[in-house]
């Protein structure tokens, strides 16, 4: 039993409904906010209460702090959950929750910020011995003969980072020196129109690193602890399409070591809540790149190989619980992967918003479905276009393929086009069976890779 009576679900799609189910687990009331958009979605008719936040605009609806504070000042709810993307990582709306008195389903606000901003983020996780990518520890000054010797000693090709970039943008490769200079005012430029910020960094940039991530919880007793990691190497434009855990050829031994640098630098930085470290995984070796302060998209493959339902840890910890789990006591088992669904034409990756005119789930053994839509819903066409999750468990990689594939086989969604014909090639790509891709892999076997 968790000492929060009544939680406000600030999100909509799979992810509120994914944290609807949390809550009724544990027999906290809900209550849904939702755009004028939004009224159909299957966790506003599942939850306790419905307030209506506006009209179909993401600002005026779910990145509306007034709007959603006020739902849950109307409601008497005692906690707010965020989800993924609107306000989750906004620093600004965790403070603003907790001083309106309600309990903030995530890490402290000032560890978002940190995280937030990507020069102090990285000093964060060095002084706290996370191994991150070789780089100018710190911003770039206007010194640009200092900028030149700092990208010799590292070596070019070099990345440009936007300090307060995010969603893959604000970045820019740079191949020799004399292409610098310009490089770091251009990216400034964008970097001050895009994020009001033109503080940038330099990276040296791996050429064919994998995305391998670690998964942490942390209570606000002092217990940190880490779920292994996930590869999400298979990307398009930045955008993660399939998901797995555990990340195939690594050790136990090196998940151990790198997970317990994590859950080290959690109780260094005093984090609460779930979180992920981001890495980039080169020659068997971890490079940190940021840190996610919320549930992941991907949360479901950590939870289906270790058996730990992280969003009712979310709410537990919120709520002043301990852990409920030991380092000793997580044990990895399988193997799991996550086919996102996206609305959406398979070849040109076109939004396909509109009616579902019928729907039909796979089903099984080992066989997830994390989505929010129905017979007869509307995908309606402002928000992003991923409408639910595939995720199968099995006791090898090769054996959850399979279950993939003929999980995907049964899914039936007509009347939009979804992107199931991609992710079926994907399951039956030669070198994504073999596993261990790069994260230029899906571009190249989809002939969009520009090298
Ligand atoms: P964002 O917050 O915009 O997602 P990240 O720092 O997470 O920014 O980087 C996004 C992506 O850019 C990474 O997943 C990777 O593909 C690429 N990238 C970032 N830094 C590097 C680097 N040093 N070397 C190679 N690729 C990089």
């Amino acid at each position: 039993m968790s000492s929060i009576k009544k939680v406000l679900i600030a999100n909509r799609g799979e992810i509120a409904l994914r944290i609807l189910r949390a809550c009724k687990e544990l027999e906290i009331q809900t209550v849904a906010v939702y755009s004028t958009a939004d009224k159909d979605l299957k966790h506003v008719k599942l939850a306790d209460e419905a307030v209506c936040i506006g009209p179909h605009p993401s600002v005026k609806s779910y990145l509306n702090i007034p709007a959603i504070i006020s739902a849950a000042e109307l409601t008497h709810a005692d906690a707010i959950h965020p989800g993924y993307g609107f306000l989750s990582e906004n620093a600004d709306f965790a403070q603003q929750v907790e001083e309106s008195g309600f309990i903030f389903i995530g890490p402290r606000p000032e560890n978002i910020r940190v995280m937030g901003d990507k020069v102090a983020a990285i000093e964060a996780m060095q002084s706290s011995g996370v191994p991150c990518v070789p780089g100018s520890d710190g911003a770039l000054d206007k010194n640009t003969k200092r900028s030149v010797k700092i990208a010799k000693e590292i070596g070019f090709p070099i990345i440009i980072k936007a300090s307060g970039g995010g969603g893959g943008r604000g970045m820019r490769i740079v191949e020799s020196e004399d292409e610098l200079e310009g490089s770091i005012e251009l990216t400034k430029t964008e970097a001050l129109s895009f994020f009001g910020n033109e503080e940038v960094y330099m990276e040296k940039f791996l050429t064919t690193p994998r995305h391998v991530e670690v998964q942490v919880l942390a209570d606000q007793h002092g217990n940190a602890i880490h779920l292994g990691e996930r590869d999400c190497s298979m990307q398009r434009r930045h955008q993660k399409v399939v998901e797995e855990a555990p990340a195939p050829g690594i050790s136990m031994k090196l998940r151990n070591q790198i997970g317990t640098i994590c859950s080290d630098a959690c109780k260094k930085i005093n984090y609460r809540g779930a979180g992920t470290f981001e890495f980039l995984f080169d020659k068997n070796k971890f490079y940190f790149i940021e840190m996610n302060t919320r549930v992941q998209v991907e949360h479901p493959v950590t939870e289906m190989i270790t058996g730990v339902d992280i969003v009712r840890e979310q709410i537990l910890i919120a709520g002043g619980e301990k852990l409920s789990l030991t380092q000793e006591q997580v044990e990895i088992k399988g193997h799991a992967i996550e086919c996102r669904i996206n609305a959406e034409d398979p070849e040109t990756f076109m939004p396909s918003p509109g009616k579902i005119t019928q729907y039909h789930a796979a089903g099984g053994l080992g066989v997830r479905i994390d989505s929010h839509v129905y017979n007869g819903y509307n995908v309606p066409p402002h928000y992003d276009s991923m409408i639910g999750k595939v995720i199968t468990f099995g006791e090898n990689r090769a054996n959850t393929i399979i279950k993939m594939q003929n999980a995907l086989d049964e899914m039936v969604i007509n009347g939009i086009k979804t992107n199931i014909p991609l992710q079926r090639k994907i399951m039956n790509d030669k070198t994504f069976k073999k596993g261990g891709m790069n994260i230029h892999y899906l571009e190249k076997m989809l002939g969009e890779d520009e090298s």
